[in-house]
C-alpha cells in the first residue's frame, strides 16, 4: 500500500497550494523541498522580496520628492540600505514561516531534500540525513523555473547579477545596466533607480514588456523615461568584460551592426526564466518535455506517464505565481475526483512599477491577429478625481469589448494601484460580463476604480468625465 496519496515535489506557490487543497480534500499528502525554506522562488527570491523593495523604495522616493507638495516637511531622506534589506528579509521570513504553519495545520508531511522520481509511485528524497523513498499513488512535479542564461555572459551574483543578486546588492550602483525590458528588469530597475542608480535598459526587441498591449507598452515606456530610465531597444548584449574596475558591456543592433561599449557598475541579466527539472529523473521514467524544456501535460495536468502530473512554471503558460496556484488547486481537485479547471483566458499579469501596469485577457494585437472585431474604451487617470487629488495621474484604463456581443475581451490598466484594480476586470471576465455590465455597476466615489467604469462607458463613447 502507498504511504501517501500524493507527493508534491517543490513548495513554490504551485506546490504548497496544491498540497493544501489535496489535504483539504482528504488526500494523505507530503511535499518535498530542496531549499532550506518553503515557498519556492516566489516567497524566497521572487514576488515577495521584490515587492518589499518596491514598496520601501517607492516610499523613499515619495518622501524625497512628493511629501513637500502635500505640506509634509521631513528633510532629505537618508537611505540605510542594510536596514531596507533587513526589512525585506523580515518580510520573506514571515511569509516562509506562514507556509510552514500551513503545512502543519493541514497535516502535510514536509520532506527536506532533493526529490527524484525513481519510478511512477516512488519518490527518492536525498537530504542531509541520507536518502529515503516515499511511496505514493500520485506525484505532482512543481519544481518551477530558474534564471535564463545569456549566452557568453557568466552571472557571478556580485557585479553581473540575476534577479536574485539584484535583490541583495550591498550598495546602490552608480550605473545599473538592465538586460531585458520585461517585468523583472523593469521592477528591479525601478527599485535601484529610486534608490539613486542611473538605469539603462537594453532590449533585443523593438518594444518593452513583450506580450503587453502595444499602445499601453508605449505609454509605459514614455512614463519610465520621464522617471529617468534610458532604453536602448532593438539591441543585443554580446559580452560583458569585468576585468576593470567598472564593467564594460558590448552591445550591438539586434539586426547586426557596429558594436558600442557601455560602462556600468552592475549588470542585471533579466531575459526571462526557464523551466527547472534538473536531477528529477524525468528522462529515466520517460516523462516527455517540449523543445523549451517544459514538462508536457494534458488539460488535466497529467504527463505522458500515468500517475505523474506537473504544474506551475515547469509547464507551459505564463510564469506567474497565481497561475501556478490555480493549477495546484485544479490538479488536487482532479486527483480527488472533482472537476478542477483553470481558465487561461483570465489570468491577470501585473508589473509593480510606478505606475503599475496590470492586464487581463486579450490585447489589441491578439484580437487583430484573430480577426475579432472589437470596440475600445479608454479613460485617462488625469480625468479621475481621486488620481488628480493624489497627484498620480499617469496612465489610463483601456477596455476591449467584442463589437457584436459587447463581451469584455481584455482590460489593460496603466496607473496607480492597477494591480489591485485588475481584480474587478478579472471577475467581470470570469462571469462573461459585457462592458455595459461594468459601466452599470455602481463604483464608490472618489476611487481610482471609477476610471474602470468610465473606460467601460467609453466603449460606447459615453464616458461622463471626459
Ligand atoms: C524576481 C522575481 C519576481 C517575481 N515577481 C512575481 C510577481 O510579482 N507575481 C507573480 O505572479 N510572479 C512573480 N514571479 C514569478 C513567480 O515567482 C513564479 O511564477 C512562481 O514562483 C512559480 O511557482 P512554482 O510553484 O511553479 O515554482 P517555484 O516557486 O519556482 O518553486 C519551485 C520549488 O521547487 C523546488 N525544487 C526544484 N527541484 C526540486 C527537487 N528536485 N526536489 C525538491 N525540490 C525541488 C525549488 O527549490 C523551489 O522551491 C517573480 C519571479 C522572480 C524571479
Amino acid at each position: 500500500m502507498s504511504a501517501y496519496d500524493l507527493v508534491v515535489i517543490g513548495t513554490g506557490p504551485g506546490g504548497y497550494v496544491c498540497a493544501i487543497r489535496a489535504a483539504q480534500l482528504g488526500l494523505k499528502t507530503a511535499v518535498v523541498e530542496k531549499r532550506k525554506t518553503l515557498g519556492g522562488t516566489c516567497l524566497n527570491i521572487g514576488c515577495i522580496p521584490s515587492k518589499a523593495l518596491l514598496h520601501a523604495s517607492e516610499l523613499y522616493e515619495e518622501a524625497g520628492h512628493g511629501f513637500e507638495a502635500m505640506g509634509i516637511k521631513v528633510g532629505k531622506p537618508k537611505l540605510d540600505l542594510a536596514a531596507m534589506m533587513a526589512f525585506k528579509d523580515e518580510g520573506v521570513d514571515g511569509n516562509v514561516k506562514g507556509v510552514e504553519f500551513l503545512m502543519k495545520k493541514n497535516k502535510i508531511d514536509v520532506h527536506v531534500g532533493t526529490g527524484r522520481i525513481a519510478a511512477p509511485g516512488k519518490v527518492e528524497v536525498t537530504g542531509e540525513a541520507g536518502t529515503t523513498t516515499l511511496e505514493t499513488k500520485a506525484i505532482v512535479v512543481a519544481t518551477g523555473s530558474e534564471v535564463a542564461p545569456l549566452k557568453g555572459v557568466a552571472i557571478d551574483e556580485t557585479r553581473i547579477v540575476s534577479s536574485t543578486g539584484a535583490l541583495a546588492l550591498p550598495k546602490v550602483p552608480k550605473k545599473l545596466l538592465v538586460v531585458g525590458a520585461g517585468v523583472i528588469g523593469l521592477e528591479l530597475g525601478s527599485v535601484w533607480r529610486r534608490l539613486g542608480a542611473e538605469v539603462e535598459v537594453v532590449e533585443f526587441l523593438d518594444r518593452i514588456v513583450p506580450g503587453i498591449d502595444l499602445d499601453v507598452a508605449r505609454q509605459f515606456q514614455r512614463i519610465l523615461q520621464k522617471q529617468g530610465f534610458a532604453f536602448r531597444l532593438s539591441t543585443k548584449v554580446t559580452g560583458i568584460d569585468k576585468s576593470g574596475a567598472r564593467l564594460k558591456a558590448t552591445v550591438e543592433p539586434a539586426a547586426g551592426g557596429e558594436p558600442v561599449v557601455i560602462d556600468c557598475d552592475v549588470a542585471l541579466i533579466a531575459i526571462g526564466r526557464v523551466p527547472y527539472t534538473d536531477g528529477l529523473g524525468l528522462d529515466a521514467v520517460g516523462v516527455a518535455l517540449d523543445p523549451r524544456g517544459r514538462v508536457i501535460t494534458d488539460a488535466h495536468f497529467a504527463t505522458n506517464v500515468p500517475g505523474i502530473y506537473a504544474i506551475g512554471d515547469v509547464i507551459a503558460g505564463p510564469m506567474l505565481a497565481h497561475k501556478a496556484e490555480d493549477e495546484g488547486v485544479a490538479v488536487a481537485e482532479i486527483l480527488a475526483g472533482k472537476a478542477g479547471h483553470v481558465n487561461y483566458g483570465v489570468i491577470p499579469g501585473v508589473v509593480y512599477t510606478t505606475p503599475e501596469l496590470a492586464t487581463v485577457g486579450r490585447t489589441e494585437e491578439d484580437l487583430k491577429a484573430a480577426g475579432i472585431a472589437y470596440n475600445v474604451g479608454k479613460f485617462p487617470f488625469t480625468a479621475n478625481g481621486r488620481a488628480k487629488v493624489n497627484r498620480t495621474t499617469d496612465g489610463f484604463v483601456k477596455v476591449l469589448a467584442d463589437a457584436k456581443t459587447d463581451r469584455v475581451l481584455g482590460v489593460h490598466i496603466l496607473g496607480p494601484d492597477a494591480g489591485n484594480m485588475i481584480a474587478e476586470a478579472a471577475l467581470a471576465m470570469e462571469f462573461g460580463a459585457s462592458s455595459e455590465d461594468i459601466a452599470r455597476t455602481c463604483h464608490a466615489h472618489p476611487t481610482l476604480t471609477e476610471a474602470v467604469k468610465e473606460a467601460a462607458l467609453a466603449v460606447e463613447k459615453r464616458a461622463l468625465h471626459m
